[in-house]
């Protein structure tokens, strides 16, 4: 651990200071009962974290860069923005009812989950763990950077089974719009590659 005490007690109080304010009121009683107007100890955005994707279930709203803010407004209203992954995503009214169930089960009696279309989200707001776990989960995570521009970036899909670079493009669209389905030349096996966009 290279966290001092200090620093993490310095962390730990702007913490605190930051969620009071944007509470808008001290709450200090943590020791109360979970009280369906008590908001608990973890923050709308640890909440609304914990929502995955419905099409690839390994990968949070928040790996896949998609949760955009997070905050509890003065009214007690927790608020939720998130931004599709692409227009007319199916996946995201799932998302949205997913959301707002998790913070009502946490005690949020008011929530609105705001969509918000630009800036267009692209796949370089994904996390690094989230392409970790993509990789684990046997896709592989997008290239490069997203284009500025019509023309993508080309570089290599690396296998996630043997990491080689020797792979093609079988068909643009596989089992979602936003992936590809590729094969690896070295270990033959068919993979899907989530495509930078
Ligand atoms: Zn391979």
């Amino acid at each position: 651990m290279s966290v001092t005490p200090e620093a993490h007690d310095v962390g730990r109080a702007s913490r605190i200071v930051a969620e009071t304010m944007m509470a808008g009121h001290p709450d200090h009683d943590a020791a109360a009962p979970a009280a369906p107007t008590h908001h608990g100890e973890r923050s709308v955005r640890e909440i609304a974290a914990t929502v995955h994707d419905p099409e690839i279930p390994v990968l949070s709203i928040q790996d896949l860069g998609i949760l955009r803010d997070a905050r509890l407004e003065e009214d007690g209203t927790a608020v939720v923005v998130i931004t599709p992954t692409y227009s007319g995503c199916p996946a995201m009214d799932t998302i949205t009812s997913d959301v707002r169930e998790a913070l009502r089960a946490a005690g949020h009696e008011q929530v609105r989950v705001d969509t918000v279309l630009q800036p267009a989200w692209t796949t370089d707001w994904m996390t690094e763990e989230g392409r970790a776990k993509l990789r684990e989960y046997g896709i592989a995570p997008p290239t490069g950077r997203a284009a500025v521009g019509p023309i993508a970036v080309g570089l290599s899909v690396k296998c996630p089974q043997c990491d080689s670079p020797n792979t093609r493009e079988m068909t643009r669209f596989s089992s979602t719009a936003c992936k590809a389905l590729y094969q690896c030349r070295e270990c033959l096996e068919p993979f899907d590659h989530f495509k930078v966009h």
